[in-house]
């Protein structure tokens, strides 16, 4: 299979209400230009330096998702064109991403990452952590809704029920947050069962671009 046909197939069966973010990361940017020719625009990095590097060297239209753990002191890079980052994680972080978009004039889209997985490694807030953030107003940024990773296992009913926890936790929220509209959730190994719990946006590297 080639990125082309992956991008292809993905698309076929996604249904239409789910966004597909191809993660690039790593990879080089021909198939970056591959994925982008066979009509895919959103592609996702997690290190900014890189995602600085093939923003400056690929198509304008792209619209280029952080999709890793963010440091603040990185955010000045991004913050001209970055059109969503998917992995807040604390107060401090979207005080500075609020900071840098008021300075480039423009109002940057977040989500908040919850963390859902068993691992301890995963970055994320909970429950508390989100409803701090969502009570005070950041002018330049806009939450749009919330991220999170299921922990890495081979144990079906483990992913769907972390997932299944995020889709309620989303839910809820979304009543009181007219801005909602993007819950990222799947990855290649999950994002099945990720769209099964309600998922509307999947961040897909390895099926499109093979193993890195
Ligand atoms: C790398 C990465 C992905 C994509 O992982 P694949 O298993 O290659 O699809 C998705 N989300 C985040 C946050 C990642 O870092």
């Amino acid at each position: 299979m080639s990125v082309k046909n992956n991008i292809l197939h993905l698309q076929k069966h996604l249904a239409d209400n789910v966004h597909l973010v191809a993660v690039s990361k790593t990879k080089p940017n021909e198939l970056i230009i591959e994925a982008y020719g066979a009509g895919q625009r959103i592609f996702g990095e997690n290190k900014v330096q890189e995602l600085v590097e093939k923003e400056e060297s690929l198509p304008k239209d792209i619209e280029w998702h952080m999709i890793g753990h963010l440091q603040t002191n990185k955010v000045k890079y991004i913050a001209p064109f970055v059109s969503l980052i998917h992995a807040v994680d604390s107060k401090k972080l979207i005080k500075e991403i609020n900071k840098r978009a008021k300075q480039n004039n423009r109002v940057i889209t977040c989500l908040l990452q919850v963390h859902i997985a068993q691992e301890e490694s995963k970055f994320g807030l909970d429950k508390d952590g989100v409803i701090e953030i969502l009570k005070t107003d950041f002018p330049n940024v806009s939450i749009v809704g919330l991220m999170g990773m299921a922990t890495y296992t081979d144990n079906k009913n483990q992913v769907r029920k972390e997932f299944k926890y995020l889709k309620d936790s989303y839910d809820e929220l979304k009543e009181s947050q007219p801005n909602f509209s993007i819950l990222s959730m799947g990855m290649s190994g999950d994002y099945s069962i990720a769209i099964e719990e309600g998922s509307n946006m999947v961040r897909i590297g390895s099926s499109i671009f093979g193993e890195r």
